[in-house]
């Protein structure tokens, strides 16, 4: 019954806090402007557009770039590449399907590159089209596929369901720094409702990804190299934000007031994360929902 009660009660829930419009009590982290190229290793570079980042590899035959972003972060990365080298690029490799990662590859299809992603990412694309969004002619099913270029091999990886179904992580055989996006962005929080992710299931790869041996990674948004120990940091966070909001579940304390309570609670162990104040409620509410509904 209890459960009824709190289905019931979860739109209004965020009813309320659509009518009040809330906004975050501190800001979100301030945009980050212009561009930057970063070289992790040997013909292994990270490039970040504003808050977006991606991974490169030069190869003896060609080049194999990530993420495309969106068209301008595109053409910025395209005149970026050629300064280092006149090798085209063949392989184009998206992470996950989501638009502000994978919007940009027109510029690389022209170019003749082949558009490589997990299969899962198929159906989200055929069922959301974005014209801009190059669709993925080399697809994987399974956990594993290698992709040899010249003398470099990249590694993708799919984990299984966590942010999405098709997320891959991706690491050259010669550099030992994964590209890991969207699942631990290095010393910040969350996105406030942190839609598309399955709680659990994100903690379940975190955990995957804590057994790797590797230093350090390159994220999807933030720093050029993040250590490791941010996704430890990630998964402490979640845990305690499923645990503390299930346990307010159980007590029955109103829905309304689970979000400052469960704040408080965490506000000791946490609030050095970057925007923490802002945004730790609405992480509360999408944990609600996830116990509630199973979303
Ligand atoms: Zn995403």
């Amino acid at each position: 019954m209890r459960s009824f009660v709190a289905l019931a009660a979860l739109g209004a829930l965020f009813i309320s806090t659509l009518a009040i419009g809330e906004t975050p009590r501190t800001a979100l982290p301030a945009p980050v402007e212009g561009h930057e190229v970063t070289e992790i290793g040997p013909g292994y570079y990270t490039f970040r557009y504003k808050g977006l980042r991606n991974v490169f590899l030069i190869t003896r035959s060609g080049v194999i770039v990530t993420d495309p972003i969106e068209p301008e972060a595109a053409a910025v990365l395209r005149a970026e590449i050629r300064k280092l080298t006149p090798l085209p690029v063949k392989y184009v490799v998206y992470s996950h399907q989501h638009w502000d990662h994978v919007r940009g590859g027109k510029i690389f299809a022209a170019e003749g590159a082949t558009f490589v992603s997990h299969r899962n990412c198929l159906a989200h694309f055929k069922d959301l089209p974005e014209p801009e969004i190059v669709m993925p002619t080399r697809t994987f099913a399974g956990d594993r596929y290698v992709l040899r270029l010249g003398e470099r091999k990249l590694e993708l990886r799919w984990l299984g369901i966590n942010h999405g179904d098709c997320l891959v992580v991706m690491t050259p055989d010669h550099v030992n720094v994964p590209f890991i996006v969207d699942l631990g962005t290095a010393g910040g929080m969350p996105l406030p409702f942190i839609a598309d992710y399955s709680l659990h299931n994100w903690v379940r790869s975190l955990r995957e990804l804590e057994g790797w041996s590797f230093e350090q990674y390159v994220g999807g948004h933030g720093i050029a190299l993040a250590p490791k120990s941010r996704l430890t940091e990630r998964r402490e966070y979640l845990e305690a934000l499923m645990t503390e909001t299930r346990r307010e579940l159980d007590a029955g304390t109103p829905l309304a007031q689970i979000p400052d309570v469960v704040a408080e609670r965490l506000r000791e162990r946490f609030a050095h994360l970057r925007g923490f104040s802002g945004i730790v409620r609405d992480n509360v509410r999408r944990t609600i929902t996830y116990y509630g509904m199973g979303w």
